[in-house]
C-alpha cells in the first residue's frame, strides 16, 4: 500500500510517563504504517524540558505558530515531588500554560461518544464542547481580609490625567472580606473569536451564558462583546453554515443542558469552565475519554488528551506490571491533527484516515474490546479487556480493514 504523504509538517511534542509509552505505540502501530509521517518533533519530556532551561517548550510553541497545527502527548507539570523525583533545576511551569500564554487560545474539550459507555445524562446523544476563557475573574483577584469597621473602596487612577473613579465597595460594621476581579476587552474578544471560528469549524451551534442580570457592566460587557462581534463578523457566516449563536442567562443555560441532546459547544467564562468542564467529563463516562484542542483566534490548533501522563500505571508499567491504559484521547488528538493539517493544505487522503482511524477507533469498543477503566462502566455484556498496547493492535486490525 502507498503511503499518504503529508505536504507541510505538524509539530508533534512528546511527553511524559504512560502517554510517552502510549505515544509511540500509536505512532508505531496507527500512523507509520500507513503516513509518510511529517512532523517537527519537540521533546517535551521533563527531562529534556529540565535540560533546556524550558526553552523547548517556547521553541515547540513558536513552531505551532509557524507550521498552525500540533499534537500534544500530556506532560507533568512539576511540584515539589517532582523537582526531587527528576532532580530538576527549578520547578517549571506547566508546559500547558505556556504555550496558551503563547498562542492567546481557547481551549475546548470534547467528550468522545460511543455505544456502550452511556452519559449519566441519558438525553446526552452528542458530545457537548466546552470552552473556557483562560484569563482573569476570580483566577487573577486580589483579597483583603477585613479585621474591623471602616469604609472598602474601587478606585481607578488614570495614568497620567483627570477622570479618577470611586466606589464605594461596602462599610464594614465588623470583620469580613473582599475580592478585586478584572478582565480585559482584548482578552475576552479573543476568547469570542476563537470561539465563534471552532463553532464554523466544526459545524455546531454556540452557546454562551453570564450572569449580566446581575453583574451589569462586568458580565454584561462579555455579553456586549460576543454580541457586537457576532454582528460584525459572524451573522452572514452562521447563517451559511446553517448554526446559531445561542446567548442565555448562566443558570437558564445549566437548565437546558441538562434537557439538550447535546452537539454544541459551550462557551464559559473562566470559573464557569472550570466547573462545567469536570462536571461534563465526569457525566460522558471518562476523563480518557475527553479531548482537547486549543485554538488560538490566529488560526493556530494544539490537539491533546484531556488527561494527564497516568503516572500510577507508568509506575506499574516500570515495574514490569501490565497496564490498561486507555489510548483513545491520545489517538484523537492525533487525528483532530491529521484532519486539520489535511484541511489547511487540501489534502483529502490525509483527512480521510483520520476518519478511518476514528472510525475504527469507535467500533473496536463497540465491538466490545476496550482498556479497563471503559470495560467498568460500559452497558455492553462480556466486554474484552485488552492490555495497553493490545488495545491498539486491535484498532490496527480494525483499521486494516477499513482502508482495504
Ligand atoms: P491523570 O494522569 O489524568 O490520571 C488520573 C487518574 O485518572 C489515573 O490514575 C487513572 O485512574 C485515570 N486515568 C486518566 N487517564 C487515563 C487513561 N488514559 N486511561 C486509564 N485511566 C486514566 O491525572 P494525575 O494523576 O492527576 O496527573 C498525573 C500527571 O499528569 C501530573 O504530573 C500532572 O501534572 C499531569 N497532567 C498533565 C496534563 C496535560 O499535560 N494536559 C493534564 C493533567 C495532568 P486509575 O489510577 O484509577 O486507573
Ligand atoms: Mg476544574
Amino acid at each position: 500500500m502507498q503511503k499518504i504523504t503529508m505536504t507541510t509538517p505538524l509539530v508533534e511534542m512528546d511527553g511524559d510517563e504512560m502517554t510517552r509509552i502510549l505515544w509511540q505505540i500509536i505512532k508505531d502501530e496507527l500512523l507509520a504504517p500507513f503516513v509518510e509521517l511529517n512532523t517537527e518533533y519537540y521533546d517535551l519530556g521533563l527531562k529534556k524540558r529540565d535540560e533546556t532551561g524550558d526553552q523547548i517548550t517556547v521553541d515547540a510553541a513558536n513552531a505551532t505558530k509557524k507550521y498552525g497545527v500540533a499534537v500534544k502527548c500530556a506532560t507533568i507539570t512539576p511540584n515539589a515531588a517532582r523537582v526531587t523525583e527528576y532532580d530538576l533545576h527549578q520547578m517549571w511551569k506547566s508546559p500547558n500554560g505556556t504555550i496558551r500564554a503563547l498562542l492567546d487560545g481557547t481551549v475546548f474539550r470534547a467528550p468522545i461518544v460511543v455505544k456502550g459507555i452511556e452519559p449519566c445524562v441519558k438525553n446526552w446523544k452528542k458530545p457537548i464542547t466546552i470552552a473556557r476563557h483562560a484569563y482573569g475573574d476570580v483566577y487573577r483577584n486580589v483579597e483583603m481580609e477585613i479585621p474591623a469597621p471602616g469604609d472598602v473602596k474601587l478606585v481607578y487612577v488614570p495614568e497620567g490625567g483627570s477622570g479618577e473613579q470611586e466606589l464605594l465597595v461596602h462599610h464594614f460594621e465588623g470583620s469580613g472580606i473582599v475580592q478585586g476581579q478584572h478582565n480585559l476587552d482584548n482578552s475576552i474578544e479573543s476568547f469570542a473569536k476563537s470561539c465563534f471560528e471552532y463553532a464554523l469549524d466544526t459545524k455546531q451551534d454556540l452557546w454562551f451564558a453570564t450572569k449580566d442580570t446581575i453583574s451589569k457592566k462586568y458580565d454584561h460587557r462579555f455579553k456586549d462583546l460576543f454580541a457586537d462581534l457576532y454582528e460584525q463578523n459572524y451573522k452572514e457566516k452562521f447563517e451559511e453554515a446553517g448554526i446559531t449563536y445561542f446567548y442565555t442567562l448562566i443558570d437558564d443555560a445549566v437548565a437546558r443542558i441538562m434537557k439538550a441532546e447535546g452537539g454544541f459547544i459551550w462557551a464559559c467564562k473562566n470559573y464557569d469552565g472550570d466547573v462545567m468542564s469536570d462536571m461534563i467529563s465526569s457525566a460522558f463516562g471518562s476523563l480518557a475519554m475527553m479531548t482537547s484542542v486549543l485554538v488560538s483566534p490566529h488560526g493556530y490548533y494544539e490537539y491533546e488528551a484531556a488527561h494527564g501522563t497516568v503516572q500510577r500505571h507508568y509506575y506499574k508499567h516500570l515495574n514490569g506490571e501490565e497496564t490498561s491504559t486507555n489510548s483513545v484521547a491520545t489517538i484523537f488528538a492525533w487525528t483532530g491533527a491529521l484532519r486539520k493539517r489535511g484541511e489547511l493544505d487540501k489534502n483529502q487522503e490525509l483527512q480521510n484516515f483520520a476518519d478511518k482511524l476514528e472510525e475504527a477507533t469507535i467500533s473496536t469498543i463497540e465491538s466490545g474490546k476496550m482498556t479497563k477503566d471503559l470495560a467498568l462502566i460500559t452497558t455492553l455484556e462480556n466486554p474484552t479487556v485488552l492490555n495497553s498496547r493490545d488495545f491498539i493492535v486491535a484498532i490496527r486490525e480494525k483499521l486494516e480493514s477499513l482502508l482495504g
